[in-house]
């Protein structure tokens, strides 16, 4: 009975991200953990934006699958080592936005490896924020595709903060996570929100500086 509701809250979720136009052309994938260990999350390829709970599948703890045959995003490690260093994660999306892979790219080309996000009131959509005027570090990392190398360098940067709420892969696109499905979805709605105000605020300076 978990699986079924697990499932289903990541379709309802994954598909409301896809309609934002956050999961072009098959991309992101969205996961939750279940009990004993085990992780539900999307199988690979699969269209975001008319996902079923068929296209949810179960892997361990170290990102293999429960059935065989069945095979999960290339970046599931990426899923699994967050929920093995944060008890409290319940759920993480990855979305691969226009304005995350765009900024996150052009930000890392000049060497800024964070994205700092500050006087926004829906910075309050995130967990433990509760003023507009906070600071919240978006740690952005270099894409690879060797995703054992990629974990343990989110990790090392997510470690460096006090609260982590999300990563950007320069390029690629941002993660971010929750207590439950939904919780993830308001704080990747609200940073992807966030980071396109951030590009419209470091367009509108170089506009009018
Ligand atoms: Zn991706």
């Amino acid at each position: 009975m978990e699986f079924e509701a697990i499932a289903q809250s990541l379709v309802e979720a994954g598909r409301f991200l896809a309609s934002q136009g956050w999961a072009p052309a098959t991309s992101g994938n969205y996961s939750a953990r279940l009990a004993e260990g085990q992780v539900a999350i999307t199988m690979s390829g699969r269209d975001k934006g008319q996902l079923t709970p068929a296209d949810i599948m179960v892997v361990d703890g170290q990102g293999q699958p429960r059935v065989a045959g069945q095979r999960s995003s290339a970046e599931t490690l990426l899923h699994t080592s967050l929920y093995g260093a944060y008890p409290e994660v319940g759920a993480v999306l990855h979305t691969h936005s226009i304005d995350s892979v765009s900024l996150s790219r052009w930000l890392l080309g000049r060497g800024q490896d964070r994205l700092v996000l500050t006087n926004y009131e829906l910075l309050k959509a995130l967990p433990g924020i509760t003023t507009h005027d906070g600071e919240v570090a978006v740690p952005i990392v270099a894409n690879s595709q060797d995703m054992v190398a990629l974990s343990e360098t989110v990790l090392t940067r997510l470690e460096a903060l006090p609260a982590p709420v999300g990563y950007i892969i320069a390029g690629h696109g941002l993660y971010s996570w929750g207590a439950t499905v939904s919780q993830a979805r308001v704080a990747t709605e609200a940073l992807e929100v966030l980071v396109s105000c951030a590009l419209q605020a470091l367009l509108l300076d170089q506009k009018f500086a």
